[in-house]
């Protein structure tokens, strides 16, 4: 198993553990279905092609770099998790993955919910039409306006996050006339890493209410005295890009161990639990990522056998996939514009984006693929770094990956599984203009953000 750097690990890390990039692909122009959007493939002249359209055709148009996204992708991945929760559970998709008013109308209409952490995210939602009911809102500390601007707009679930926010928004409804919905997001002491998980009896982290001390206990009996609250559940969230459904496991048995608690003390049985999002993709051929149908099964027989045991009703789950559903539906077309090689190192390929679009391997140590998009080539293997255009050595957007020898300055090269957190994370530093986003489908292309412009840059600038 290759090594996968868990976000919080390693930043920057020079040394690669051994065997990392020891061998490159049997076969440089093949796409692994497994990291690519679902309707890319190569035309016969070798062109990436993605829902009909050639690359090279959407970088004209559109110019480099760009996402682009296959919307019949998304659609398809929300459906997909759809169908498998079923009726009885709710699935709300984590905008701060990648938000848009189209990913709003799609998500709209593929029903689900979905899950905003900011007044920026609420408005983006609302503006485009999602009823106020099916939106939940999350964060560690939201602001008393934006607590406000949703009670007033009614959406269905406010997660509170500390003691504070209970009493605050127990106010804001109380003052509103209103009875808020909320759920209480707990630690559970449970650390998903990518292939593995850690119990423990703390969690050292600044979101949710410890269960360890029975604080998270306390929390519930202060939102159940208070008349604005209607708690309808328990909320656990327990990490990111996680392969290993036992953390999940754990999870849910001490959430269901809280429920327990709660109805023994205060003799109610809580309708709902939300276990949250965190579900693996493949950024490259090594991860395995489970399909929604086996989550959706192994979560629903993990929390009713601790029902069960615990002889509780078994709640309504909640899910809140954001990188399962929009991860894969989107690559990065670039356009090289320098290769450097480094001899007995490395070739340097720099690209004409880099951390402004791409964050996550500087941030994170994350790992990504990359291909050759504009032609095939039969030139021999090449071991590459691809950077980007900033003033910063960490500027990397893949670590290590193989290109073909022959690349030069004007190919196109595509970067797969960049549909969460990169234009979400994206920044404007340098003053680089943030990327556009292209949707497209059954041979059509659609801007659903634009291009940023130098225009746009100096609009904030006041002088
Ligand atoms: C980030 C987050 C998610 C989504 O995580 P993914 O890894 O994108 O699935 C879901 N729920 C909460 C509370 C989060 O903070």
């Amino acid at each position: 198993m290759s090594r996968s750097a868990h976000p919080a690990g390693p930043r920057h890390a020079d040394v690669l553990p051994e065997g990392h990039y020891a061998a490159p692909p049997a076969d440089l122009n093949a796409l692994d279905a497994k990291v690519w959007a679902q309707t890319v493939t190569r035309d016969a002249d070798g062109v990436l092609t993605v829902a009909g359209l050639r690359v090279t055709d959407l970088a004209e148009q559109y110019g480099t770099p760009a996402y682009i996204l296959d919307e019949a992708d998304f659609r398809s991945r929300a459906r997909a998790w759809r169908t498998a929760f079923g009726t009885d559970a709710d699935v709300f998709y984590a905008g701060k993955a990648f938000l848009s008013r189209a990913v709003v109308r799609w998500l709209h209409e593929e029903a689900l919910n979905l899950d905003v952490c900011s007044g920026g995210e609420l408005a983006t939602a609302l503006s485009a039409g999602m009823p106020a009911d099916r939106i939940a809102f999350h964060g560690n500390n939201k602001s008393t306006e934006e607590i406000r601007r949703a009670v007033e707009a009614g959406v269905g679930r406010i997660v509170l996050d500390s003691f504070q926010e209970i009493v605050r928004v127990a106010h804001i409804a109380q003052s509103l006339g209103k009875r808020q919905r909320v759920q209480i997001r707990i630690t559970v002491g449970v650390e998903a890493h990518t292939h593995e998980f850690i119990a423990t009896a703390h969690e050292d982290q600044k979101f949710g209410i410890p269960l360890a001390g029975g604080q998270a206990a306390e929390a519930v009996r202060r939102a159940l005295q208070l008349d604005g609250l209607e708690l309808i559940g328990i909320h656990s969230h327990i990490g990111s890009q996680i392969f290993d459904m036992s953390g999940f496991e754990v999870a849910a048995h001490r959430v269901v161990g809280l429920l327990k608690d709660i109805r023994d003390e205060h003799g109610v049985e809580l309708p709902e639990i939300d276990l949250g999002g965190g579900l693996g993709i493949a950024y490259t051929s090594d991860d395995d990522p489970r399909e929604p149908h086996e989550i959706a099964k192994a979560l629903s027989e993990i929390v009713t056998r601790e029902c069960e045991a615990a002889r509780l009703a078994t709640p309504r789950i909640s899910v809140e996939p954001g990188r399962a559903i929009v991860g894969p539906t989107a690559f990065t077309l670039y356009e090289v514009g320098t290769v450097k090689p480094l001899d007995g190192l490395r070739t340097y390929v720099s690209v004409d984006g880099g951390m402004s679009d791409n964050i996550r391997t500087a941030l994170y140590d994350a790992e990504y693929s990359v291909a050759l998009a504009s032609r095939t080539s039969d030139a021999e293997p090449m071991l590459s770094r691809v950077v980007g255009k900033h003033c910063e050595s960490g500027d990397i957007v893949v670590r290590d990956a193989f290109l073909p020898a022959d690349l030069a300055p004007g190919d196109l090269i595509a970067v797969p599984a960049t549909g969460a957190y990169c234009r979400s994370m994206a920044s404007n530093y340098n003053h680089v203009l943030r990327p556009p986003v292209v949707a497209v489908k059954d041979g059509e292309a659609r801007v659903i953000v634009r291009r940023e412009t130098e225009e746009d840059l100096l609009r904030l600038d006041v002088g």
